[in-house]
């Protein structure tokens, strides 16, 4: 889940509202003159007119007045959420608000259904937006954070153990095939903004999510391809194969390394493999992996990078 989503922002109308949300509270406001229940947040009765307006907690039933699904991102930061069910809901109260269901399938999802509400942590400092699912579902389970930790690596089948010295046996592993995909990445901006401090690239289309979302192509951050690069090292790779009968093995370089497509920040990515070409060269056996990170889902990599890598017997 992104850290770098837009996120509410409480004027001195509507600030209760939020404070009530970060409670766990649903307030609303109500008409003290002619009872009226208000949504949005006003200054004054939109019925009568009034000034005069409490705010009072309600439990939150409610029904599904209309919904879409959408399935293309509004914003970068978004993808990791698609497809969304946006929603408008009726409070028994009777006014309407703008939500997201969660926890639905799209077909459980029925127009008039009865909807509690979720109280959805959204960040680390306690922000909670109003989201609704079905009264049959457990609410408290919706609410906190999804975790931002990988993924854990799907269970692999055991490696087919291949000697350095074996010539034909190395040569064999050279495919046009690419490997399974490797576990998920998330590359969010708390992460972009270490490797900015790190490398000395504070370029604002990697470190100002405002100024990035008003003026950046890409409609917000993105992450450093060189930052993506180096993340390979957290994603496990489903190779097949293990190489024994060494004794060092190096890192020897690039011979090519492209970053044909943008990691927005927030991006789920993950990696596969192939094995272009195996020499035996003097100064050691040299192999070069074909890695390619794409965000998932995306068809175009993100980082094409043909790893050069050097067993010594
Ligand atoms: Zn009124």
């Amino acid at each position: 889940m992104s850290n770098n989503k837009p996120m509410p922002v409480a004027t001195q109308i509507s600030a209760p509202f939020w404070e009530g949300l970060k409670a766990r509270r649903l307030l609303i406001q109500q008409c003290n003159a002619c009872a009226h229940w208000n949504f949005y947040p006003r200054r004054h009765c939109p019925v009568c007119l009034e000034h005069d307006l409490a705010w009072r907690e309600v439990d939150g039933a409610a029904t599904l007045y209309s919904y879409t699904v959408t399935r293309i991102a509004t914003l970068p930061d978004f993808m990791d959420e698609m497809p969304q069910k946006l929603a408008v809901v009726e409070l028994a109260e009777g006014v309407r608000i703008n939500t997201n269901l969660v926890g639905l399938e799209e077909n459980e999802i029925e127009i008039g259904m009865s909807l509690q509400p979720v109280f959805a942590e959204v960040d680390a400092k306690g922000t909670r937006l109003l989201r609704f699912t079905g009264v049959d579902k457990d609410a408290a389970g919706l609410e906190p954070l999804p975790a931002q930790d990988s993924e854990p690596a799907p269970e692999q089948p055991p490696a087919r153990q291949i000697d350095l010295n074996d010539g034909p046996a190395l040569q064999s592993l050279v495919s046009e095939q690419y490997s399974d995909w490797s576990n998920v990445v998330v590359v969010d901006q708390a992460l972009i903004d270490d490797f900015a401090r790190l490398s000395g690239d504070d370029y604002w289309i990697h470190t100002d999510p405002e100024k990035a979302r008003l003026q950046s192509p890409f409609g917000g951050t993105i992450a450093h391809g060189a930052l993506v690069q180096v993340l390979q090292s957290r994603m496990k790779l489903a190779l097949g194969f293990e190489i024994s009968g060494f004794t060092t093995q190096i890192n020897y370089g690039s011979d090519r390394l492209r970053f044909p497509a943008p990691v927005p920040a927030g991006s789920r990515i993950h990696s596969r493999a192939r094995v272009k070409k195996v020499e035996i060269l003097t100064r050691g056996t040299q192999l070069t992996l074909e890695l390619n990170i794409h965000v998932v889902g995306q068809d175009r990599p993100s980082v094409i990078n043909d790893l050069v890598i050097l067993y010594m017997a």
